[in-house]
C-alpha cells in the first residue's frame, strides 16, 4: 500500500505549502482517522481521512492544464464584484482548480491551472527564477537605452528588478507604437507594466506568451489543454 507523508499530501491538496501544512500539524490542528496526530513523519495511505481543524481534506486525482487567459478575466477561482475568472472556463472539469500565480484583469496569456498545491507553491517561489516571456504593445518606441536599462534592470518603489531580457519585435512609426518583448523571472505585482513605464513607455495590452519552457502555442484565448505527462515531469 502506497504511503506518503502527512505534510506532503496536505501540500498537494492545496491546504498550505508544506512547511505551513508542518506547522498546523506540530500546532495539533491536524486529524488522521480522527485523531490528532503531531509527528511530522506521519505516513497516510489513500484512504485515510484528514482533518485540518475539523474540515476534511479532499484528496483528488491531480490534474495539470495550460490555459490561455483571455483580457478582461480574473486569476482567481472567485470574485466578489462577480466578474469573470478563470475556473469559469473549467466547469466540465471535476476537480478544483486554481491559477499557478496570477496575470492582471487586462493581460491574457498563459496561466497553468493545477490542484497540485505543492507544484504550484514550488513554482511561485522566486528560488525557481522560471523566465516568463511577455508580449507589450507600449506607447512610443523604445530606443536602445531604454532596452538597455530594461536589461540592467530598473528601480520600481523600492526594489530593483533583476536583470530582464528585452527586444523590440515591430514599431509603427505612424502611430508611435512598438510591440515590445521581455523576458523576466520575478513576479512582482504589475512588475512588467511597471518597469515599461519606468522606462518612459507606458503599456497599453499585454500578454504572456511564455512561461519557462511552455507557450500557448496551438491555443486561442480562452482554450485550454492538458499538460503532457513530459511537461509535467519537466516542471516538477
Ligand atoms: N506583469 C504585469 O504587469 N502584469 C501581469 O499580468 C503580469 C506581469
Amino acid at each position: 500500500m502506497e504511503t506518503e507523508r502527512l505534510q506532503k499530501v496536505m501540500a498537494n491538496a492545496g491546504v498550505a505549502s508544506r512547511r505551513a501544512s508542518e506547522r498546523l500539524i506540530t500546532e495539533g490542528k491536524v486529524q488522521v482517522n480522527g485523531k490528532t496526530v503531531k509527528e511530522l513523519g506521519t505516513k497516510v495511505e489513500h484512504q485515510d481521512i484528514i482533518t485540518v481543524s475539523g474540515r476534511v481534506v479532499e484528496r483528488e486525482k491531480k490534474v495539470y492544464y495550460l490555459f490561455y487567459k483571455p483580457r478582461g478575466v480574473i486569476s482567481a477561482v472567485s470574485d466578489d464584484k462577480g466578474r469573470k475568472v478563470v475556473t469559469d472556463y473549467f466547469t466540465s472539469i471535476s476537480e478544483r482548480l486554481y491559477p499557478v500565480g496570477r496575470l492582471d484583469y487586462d493581460t491574457s496569456g498563459l496561466l497553468i491551472m493545477t490542484n497540485d498545491g505543492e507544484l504550484a507553491n514550488k513554482l511561485m517561489h522566486p528560488r525557481y527564477k522560471i523566465d516568463k516571456t511577455y508580449l507589450a504593445k507600449v506607447s512610443g518606441i523604445p530606443g536602445n537605452e531604454a532596452l538597455k536599462k530594461l536589461r540592467l534592470g530598473v528601480r520600481i518603489d523600492k526594489y530593483k528588478t533583476a536583470p530582464a531580457k528585452s527586444k523590440i519585435i515591430s514599431t509603427d512609426q505612424k502611430k508611435k507604437k512598438a510591440l515590445v518583448s521581455l523576458t523576466i523571472h520575478e513576479g512582482h505585482n504589475h512588475q512588467v507594466k511597471k518597469m515599461l513605464a519606468a522606462v518612459g513607455y507606458p503599456v497599453e495590452k499585454l500578454r504572456r506568451d511564455s512561461y519557462g519552457f511552455l507557450t500557448l502555442q496551438g491555443l486561442t484565448s480562452g482554450d485550454y489543454r492538458p499538460l503532457t505527462r513530459d511537461e509535467i515531469e519537466q516542471l516538477k
